[in-house]
């Protein structure tokens, strides 16, 4: 029998997208755009696509594994639950609930994938992970200037007179959006790209912009000192709703036109179309994920939200600086689901410097780590640290779909379901504000089981099950919270398939900001009360030929590791053959400079590391310039993170995976 239903994709991703899903004889066999979903209508990626051969895939683990002399053996789940609740109790009895660890990212999202907080905190409270490796640095830069991070509709790129895309690769990773930047330059809106590489995105500009790896910073602080040497900043906004601004005047009057052009390696005149662009809006930001990823990258985002602010297009329709929008997540009640008043002790560890925190734990050490959602040892910085972190703790108890680098390293694997074949609630705090509804469609292969399951069956081993003695529907309903009674029921979620949250098209319309000043920062008093200081400032990247030209000088080239076209992060590598080879992306002047032609076969390397792959040598793309994409697997070579730095960025909850300087050479053979 052939079935078509109304699903989601879980990917942690941009778009949040609706599925149609084709299920014959309890199989899943096809996946397609929902064509009535607003955002999706009809289209979806590869990625998504791919969801159901990761749900058939006969490399999908199925039962519960114990690693005994080294080697897995399956187990059933009553031995692993009993044995994993004894080593739990037997570690709060002994060392305290923080001796656990949990460590988790959003591979699989999920309303009810937050039930694993509930778990951890019932349990007394564990070792949790802060910040995030992915855009921390960014959402934490906003928070201080804006006191959120908050997007405008999709929508509302129709109101912007010009549109700037600053290192986002649109095509590749929020393809949703590159629809409507087609649209609005039909319509006729200038369309800039602003990214080291001259990605698919650019290809449709107007105007490109290449800018140094790492120096968006300055080039933003260029650009204001251009808006405010024309006298065209937004003077009215600047004095009624902002708070700090002189400071900032003097940092830009004190940055010389010659340092700027240098470290960002833009030409004086990009500064001047920029500036006007800026100036004659609605001019609307797109920011990428990437630029974050350094040292400097909290400074990075401050300074491309001042320009944004300086030139008048806070606020405004058609205006905006979109990087997070978590007004979408703050629609829920998490706190109903995750209960964090149950916790009696705590600790935090950065999750960019989880490895080194493991190391180095005393009082008490970890014990046990459990990992959801997540695969560290491939995408947390510096692998071969956590490799040996990891190698460290007595028991790792791993929650995957496949036996990834993670999963190898640990003492119980568990299988655990896709989103086909499991019921929650999706969406995403980065783009659109609609949430999707996915049940569940086919049965589990194995003996794989849910994540709601495994804490359900655990908890109630450990003495705590009333706090999971709960339907599907009722965590649902409790995650809704607020939104069931204002109308955004459970019911009418169902037979709708998805339900636009009630939340702004144009943050920040009523001038009104969540700082603690009620006014856009540029000097941050939320940093300050962090005991950092909330300036805004000329910051370089921590590897770079201006912070330490003796490093350079060893290691010339800047390091990238972008998102790839065809996996989220590191989960479709095993379902894609020709993806299973390292490819090393250069730019001409280093094919030119190390002699180096397509297909050669290099060694990428650091002080921490190598890596070794294929070259490609990019069309178009800033000089010494390198990138390998990231989420390889150990088996298939390795991930890129061997190369990176485990650093934090300047506002600490940010990683530096890109501040990474590197040397290639031609493998003889
Ligand atoms: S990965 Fe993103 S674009 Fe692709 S189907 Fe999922 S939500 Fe849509």
């Amino acid at each position: 029998m052939t079935q078509q239903f109304t699903s989601a994709c879980s990917l942690n991703c941009w778009d949040s997208c609706g599925f149609k899903v084709t299920v014959e004889n309890g199989k899943v066999t096809k996946v397609e755009g929902d064509s009535l979903h607003p955002i999706t209508q009809g289209k979806i990626c590869g990625r998504g696509r791919m969801l159901e051969n990761k749900t058939n895939s006969k490399d999908r683990l199925l039962y519960p594994l114990k690693k005994i002399n080294g080697k897995f053996v399956q187990i059933t789940w009553g031995q692993a639950l009993e044995e994993i609740s004894q080593k739990l109790r037997e570690i709060k009895a002994q060392y305290g609930t923080t001796a656990v660890l949990h460590s988790h990212d959003y591979a699989n999202n999920g309303l009810l994938k937050n039930l694993d907080q509930r778990f951890f905190n019932c349990f007394g409270g564990v070792t949790e992970l802060i910040g995030s490796i992915c855009w921390g640095a960014g959402i934490e830069a906003q928070t201080w200037d804006f006191g959120q991070s908050y997007s405008h509709s999709p929508e509302d790129i129709y109101n912007s007179k010009h549109i700037v895309v600053w290192g986002r690769n649109v095509t590749r990773t929020n393809m949703h959006l590159f629809q409507h930047l087609q649209e609005a330059k039909r319509r006729g809106a200038t369309l800039t790209v602003i990214d080291p590489i001259f990605n698919a995105t650019a290809k449709i500009a107007d105007h490109y912009v290449s800018v140094k790896p790492g120096m968006d910073g300055l080039l933003a602080l260029g650009v204001m000192k251009e808006l405010i040497e024309l006298g065209l900043e937004d003077r009215h906004f600047i004095e009624h709703y902002t708070h700090g601004y002189e400071t900032l005047r003097q940092l830009i009057e004190q940055t010389g036109w010659e340092e700027i052009i240098e470290a960002a390696e833009v030409e004086r005149a990009v500064f001047s179309t920029l500036a006007s662009m800026y100036a004659d809006g609605p001019t609307t930001t797109y920011l990428g994920l990437g630029m974050q990823r350094y040292q400097n990258g909290g400074n990075t985002i401050r300074l491309i939200d001042a320009l944004v602010a300086v030139s008048g297009n806070v606020g405004i329709p058609g205006g905006g600086v979109n990087f997070g929008n978590l007004q979408v997540g703050r629609s829920f009640n998490t706190a109903a689901l995750t209960l964090p008043e149950q916790k009696k002790q705590h600790r935090t560890f950065s999750m960019m410097k989880q490895a080194e925190e493991i190391l180095q734990a005393v009082n008490p050490e970890i014990k046990m780590i459990m990992v959801t959602c997540g695969n560290p040892l491939t995408q947390v910085p510096d692998t071969n640290v956590v490799k040996k972190a990891f190698e460290s703790v007595e028991t790792v108890v791993v929650i995957d779909h496949f036996m990834t680098d993670t999963a190898e390293a640990a003492d119980y694997v568990l299988p655990t379901t896709t989103v086909f074949e499991e019921t929650d609630i999706y969406y995403s705090s980065m783009y659109h504000g609609y949430m999707n509804y996915g049940k569940a469609l086919v049965t589990p292969p194995g003996e794989a089981k849910s994540d709601l399951w495994i804490w359900t069956e655990l908890a109630k081993r450990l003495g705590f099950g009333h706090y999971f003695d709960y339907s599907v529907d009722q965590f649902l309903r409790m995650g809704l919270g607020e939104l069931e009674r204002n109308g955004y029921t459970l019911e009418r979620l169902k037979k709708e398939g998805h339900l636009l949250l009630p939340i702004e098209e144009v943050p920040w319309k009523n001038k009104v900001f969540l700082t603690p000043t009620g006014k856009y920062e540029f000097t941050s008093l939320t940093a300050a009360d962090k005991g950092l200081d909330g300036k805004l400032k000329k910051l370089f990247p921590k590897e770079s030929p201006v912070s330490n030209p003796n490093l350079a000088k060893d290691h010339p080239y800047t390091l990238l590791s972008i998102h790839p076209m065809r996996s989220n992060h590191s989960q479709h590598y095993p379902l894609i053959n020709n993806m299973q080879t390292i490819k090393v992306e250069i730019s001409q002047d280093i094919a030119h400079e190390q002699e180096l032609n397509e297909d050669d076969q290099v060694r990428v390397f650091n002080k921490r590391g190598e890596i070794k792959g294929i070259v490609k040598i990019m069309k178009q793309a800033h000089p010494k310039t390198i990138n390998i994409d990231e989420g390889q697997w150990g088996k298939f070579g390795g991930s890129i993170n061997m190369l990176t730095p485990s650093g934090e960025s300047d506002n600490q909850l940010g990683s530096i995976l890109y501040d990474c300087l590197v040397s290639i050479e031609k493998i003889s053979h």
